[in-house]
């Protein structure tokens, strides 16, 4: 279910970062998260983002341009994560798939 992380208004927010999916370390990289719940891999978190409005003379929101010009804060494990298809909801490490014993696989020789 990548589309939890993409969207169609034409954000490129994420190809200018140069960070990895979560702007945090790159051992995160090969993190994958699961609710351990219900095993769904779709969450919903709250980013951080910024947003062009259009106003009136008055300074007051009249609507907004667009949905997101710049994420100012990625969804990381200290954020509470909420399953989309049950109602856990945690810390996003709660959410982490155990990958000890993996890594040696695929060393067949
Ligand atoms: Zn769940």
């Amino acid at each position: 279910m990548r589309t939890c992380w993409q969207n169609d208004a034409g954000i490129t927010v994420a190809e200018q970062e140069t960070a990895p999916f979560f702007g945090r370390d790159q051992n995160m990289e090969n993190i994958k998260y699961r609710c351990p719940v219900c095993g769904a891999e779709c969450f919903e978190v709250t980013a951080h983002v910024t947003q062009d409005w259009k106003i009136d003379c008055n300074g007051s929101y009249m609507e907004s341009m667009d949905e997101c010009v710049e994420v100012t804060h990625y969804p990381d494990e200290d954020d509470i994560w909420s399953c989309a298809n049950c109602e856990f909801y945690a810390a996003g490490s709660m959410f982490r798939v155990p990958t000890d014993g993996q890594k040696g696989e695929g060393d067949a020789t």
